[in-house]
């Protein structure tokens, strides 16, 4: 499963950033065109960073909407790369937004 792995990879980023110390809350941004399955994603994440960092962790799991610019000069949003430009049907695009995972924040405890 793909987003058990990714879980697991933001787990580990987490662990290296905390220097041992608790976590209290971090907030994690995912990107529409990243190819995650919400509902997937928010129980990997939840299960994997409870399991590692306790079950007081705050998670908070922002989803952003994904942005391409097209050959035709217009930039418009895009969740769905199976949808062409509106503007003039091409696919021909470049996407610049929402293509991936961040870890944006994380709390610690001093
Ligand atoms: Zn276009």
């Amino acid at each position: 499963m793909h987003e058990l792995s990714l879980a697991g990879e933001i787990k580990d980023l987490i662990d290296e950033k905390r220097g041992g110390s608790t976590v209290q809350s971090t907030t994690i941004e995912v990107g529409a065109l990243s190819g995650v399955v919400p509902d997937a994603f928010n129980f990997c994440i939840d299960t994997v960073l409870k399991e590692a960092f306790g079950d007081k962790i705050n998670i908070n799991v922002i989803y952003q909407q994904g942005e391409a610019l097209c050959t035709c000069g217009k930039i418009y949003p895009v969740d769905d790369l199976f949808k062409p430009c509106p503007f003039c049907n091409g696919y021909n695009r470049k996407i610049k937004k929402g293509a991936e995972i961040f870890l944006k924040t994380i709390e610690i405890d001093n």
